[in-house]
């Protein structure tokens, strides 16, 4: 499981299961409580509480850019 504190606006990650449309690859749009992503296969959004979203996202497939990295 990724780290749910580790998740960052712009992050492009893998679920473990796919979405109804097929699409495996998410971007994550909104960060809080709840994150939000977007199916860049569908282009459908989806809310969801940080820790249950951790658990689904098998891997980050892209960073978003961080100053310090
Ligand atoms: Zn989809």
């Amino acid at each position: 499981m990724i780290d749910p504190t580790d998740i960052r606006l712009d992050d492009v990650v893998r679920m473990r299961k796919p979405h109804p449309c097929g699409g495996y690859e998410w971007r994550v749009v909104r960060l809080g409580t709840d994150i939000g992503a977007r199916c860049l296969t569908c282009d459908r959004k989806i809310l969801m509480p940080r820790s249950q979203f951790a658990k689904r996202v098998k891997t980050i497939i892209q960073r978003a850019a961080m100053n310090d990295e």
